[in-house]
């Protein structure tokens, strides 16, 4: 039987990319999306195909679900067993950029709690109804280690003060992940949190030109944008359990955007 992963905000961008290369290891995958019903289905073909063509047969399942909101998230998990029946690994991937680009003297509470809800209290609570569901499935058979996969942001540590909010949410992620960790550790869950650089989507589209710049003047050593599979080959590499003995642990993946230079 297959494993099942469940991606949120995987209709485009870097959860397509995260979806793609699990569906070419072979999992089962619930592709969730906000409004983009066709975008999603589309990932859900494209990951049947890519499957097949690694000789795997998967099931890729499509949900609705505003992961900023409770009934929704609930209707996420519940959709998620009925379809699949299982949960080993959510990726807790849907975000949205700060509304506006907005200055930091400028920001608005408005566009504050709205980017919030989504970015870092829908992962807070999806977490906490997948980790019921997996410890029930870990108190039925130890050999089921599920895990959890956050993807925060070099934003988490790097500043940008037209985007203080999702700074604030991807840093606040950051211990979401390590208090889910800790909690988790003892039902043989690990929790991992991705670090993507500038990956080129939707999200990036508008600002492109001022990061084909960065990248060109050398802001990471590896001068190119990334692409949403280089996410996705570092969610599968977690997801494959070749870090049996690490959580709550960082994985950056940004062209060496840490390096430091003088
Ligand atoms: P994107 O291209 O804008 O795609 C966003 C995805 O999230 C879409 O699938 C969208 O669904 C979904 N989504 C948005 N709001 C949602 C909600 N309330 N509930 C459920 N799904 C929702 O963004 P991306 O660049 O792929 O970013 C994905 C994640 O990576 C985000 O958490 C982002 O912060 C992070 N990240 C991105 C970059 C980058 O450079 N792109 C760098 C670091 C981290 P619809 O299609 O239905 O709208």
């Amino acid at each position: 039987m297959n494993q099942v992963a469940l991606i949120t905000g995987a209709s485009r961008g870097i959860g397509r990319g995260i979806a793609l290369e699990l569906a070419a290891a072979g999992f089962d995958l619930v592709i969730n999306f906000a409004a983009n019903q066709e975008a999603a289905d589309e990932t859900a073909k494209l990951c049947t195909e890519r499957a097949a063509a690694a000789d795997h047969t998967i099931r890729a399942k499509v949900c609705q679900a505003d992961v900023g909101q409770a009934a929704h998230r609930e209707r996420l998990i519940g959709f998620t067993r009925e379809s699949l029946g299982r949960l080993d690994l959510l990726v807790n991937n849907a975000g949205i950029t700060s509304i506006g680009r907005a200055d930091l003297l400028d920001a608005t509470e408005k566009n504050w709690d709205a980017l919030m809800a989504i970015n870092l209290k829908g992962p807070f609570f999806l977490s906490q109804l997948a980790a019921r569901w997996m410890v029930e499935q870990f108190e039925a058979d130890a050999s089921r280690k599920a895990k959890i996969i956050n993807i925060s942001s070099v934003s988490a540590h790097a500043v940008s003060s037209n985007r203080g909010d999702y700074c604030v949410a991807k840093a606040g992620l950051g211990m979401v992940t390590r208090l889910f960790a800790a909690r988790l550790a003892d039902h043989g869950i690990n929790v991992y949190e991705v670090c993507p650089g500038v990956i080129a989507s939707d999200m990036t589209a508008p600002v492109r030109e001022k990061y084909d710049k960065l990248i060109a003047d050398g802001m990471a050593p590896i001068r190119r944008w990334g692409e949403p599979g280089d996410v996705g080959k570092a969610v599968v590499a977690l997801a494959h359990d070749y870090f049996p003995f690490t959580t709550g642990e960082v994985f950056n993946v940004d062209g060496g955007f840490n390096v430091r230079k003088l």
